[in-house]
């Protein structure tokens, strides 16, 4: 048995589990009790094959950064995540949960969102289904993220605003909660990434480990080798890093690198990077790595990234931290900033600045001269561009 698989109580080391109030019990136990089954299903299977080749774009492409590569003296392949529809990673769980949703015979989807990728993710794969959709979003969050706002309801989805708390993605994610509660015969939850309580974790690593499936595949084909010396990706909630890394979890000489957002500077009061601040702590149901204050409060987290704004880190990545098999570093804006302007002018990629936090590692020397190296592209700026033109003063 893996030491990075979850465990048979739902645990990645110390973290992980389901710290759920009694109501939602039914629920979690419904999935926990069919999730893998129906994953490993045929009928699953070869539908969900299916919609990641002809809807999502799959494989997406390993490409060899040859100008990346001479700059930096090492062999640099990228993973084009941001060439899946809608942008990123995102809809590959997405797919896999609404065949799910399906599956378990729910005909209504909910979802929580922040920066608002997610719920575009979602909002697609239930237009594409012909299902209702009700993304729960903190009203600070829908005036901050009008275009995707404008996204979401192009597809048909409701957007309801979370006007408690600090009216953003925790206050969102108490809403989903609380419909799920009150809906359990007919509603499927679909959580965004590697967190929340025990099924999910595992359940979306498992929809998103195509993108090592994948590279394995495609390193070989390229290099004669199915193993880089050095995977990279970005870790917001974690969910692009876990598909990266999942089938490479126990190939231990191949070194894992995350990249956190550490906003203005780790101890500047302004930052996300939750394994240099974080200690273990709750939130949304899951025992992990949490930024904090001494008396156990939700620290507000701080990146220019909005999908890396999150104060806390799925369970596995936490164990990840904790065991020493990933190396964290923590990212500045700027860093990221110059990251993403450096991938734009010497290959002719403009990545999401969440992404761009992934690349930054190179520039920081945490890729050895002529080592084998992957990076995962999980996303595309389009949607960050005012942002890189501000950052940039680009418009004078
Ligand atoms: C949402 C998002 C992330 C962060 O989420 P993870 O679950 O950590 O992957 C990273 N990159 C892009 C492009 C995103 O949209």
């Amino acid at each position: 048995m893996s030491k990075y698989q979850v465990d048979a109580n739902g645990f990645y080391g110390e973290f992980g589990g389901a710290f759920i109030p009694e109501m939602l019990y039914p629920n979690i136990e419904e999935l926990r009790q069919e999730y893998r089954q129906i994953l490993s299903s045929e009928s699953f299977q070869q539908e969900y094959q299916q919609l990641l080749r002809d809807y999502v774009g799959r494989p997406t492409p390993l490409y060899f950064a040859s100008r990346l590569s001479e700059h930096y003296g090492a062999r640099i392949y990228l993973k084009r995540e941001d060439l899946c529809h809608t942008g990123a990673h995102k809809v590959n769980n997405t797919v896999g949960q609404i065949l799910l949703a399906r599956h378990l015979g729910k005909s209504r989807i909910i979802a929580e969102t922040g920066a608002g990728q997610h719920g575009v993710a979602t909002a697609t794969v239930c237009a594409l289904m012909g299902m209702p959709c009700i993304v729960y979003m903190g009203e600070v969050d829908i005036a901050r993220q009008a275009p995707n706002v404008a996204r979401m309801k192009m597809l048909g989805a409701e957007v309801r605003p979370a006007r408690s708390g600090s009216r953003t993605l925790k206050d969102a994610t108490n809403e989903a909660i609380r419909d799920w509660i009150n809906n359990p015969e007919d509603t499927h939850y679909i959580i965004g990434s590697v967190v929340g309580p025990h099924p999910y974790p595992d359940l979306v690593a498992r929809l998103q480990a195509i993108i090592s499936e994948e590279i394995k595949e495609q390193l070989l084909a390229a290099e004669g080798t199915e193993d880089p010396d050095v995977l990279v990706a970005c870790v917001g909630g974690g969910s692009n890093a876990a598909g990266t890394y999942y089938h490479y979890l126990d190939r231990e000489h191949v070194e894992i690198i995350a990249a956190e957002a550490a906003g203005l500077g780790v101890d500047t009061g302004e930052s996300a990077a939750t394994s240099a601040l974080g200690k273990m702590g709750i939130i949304h149901a899951s025992k992990t790595l949490l930024m904090q204050t001494d008396d156990g409060q939700i620290t507000e987290p701080y990146s220019i990234s909005a999908g890396l704004d999150y104060p806390g880190v799925g369970p596995l990545h936490a164990h990840l931290f904790k065991s020493g098999r990933a190396k964290f570093v923590p990212v500045t804006d700027a860093e990221a900033m110059e990251a993403g302007q450096e991938l734009a002018r010497l290959e002719g990629i403009i990545p999401a600045i969440e992404t761009a936090h992934g690349f930054a590692v190179l520039k920081k020397g945490h890729i050895a001269k002529d080592s084998l190296a992957v990076i995962n592209l999980s996303g595309r700026g389009d949607k960050d561009l005012q942002t890189y033109m501000d950052y940039f003063k680009l418009s004078e």
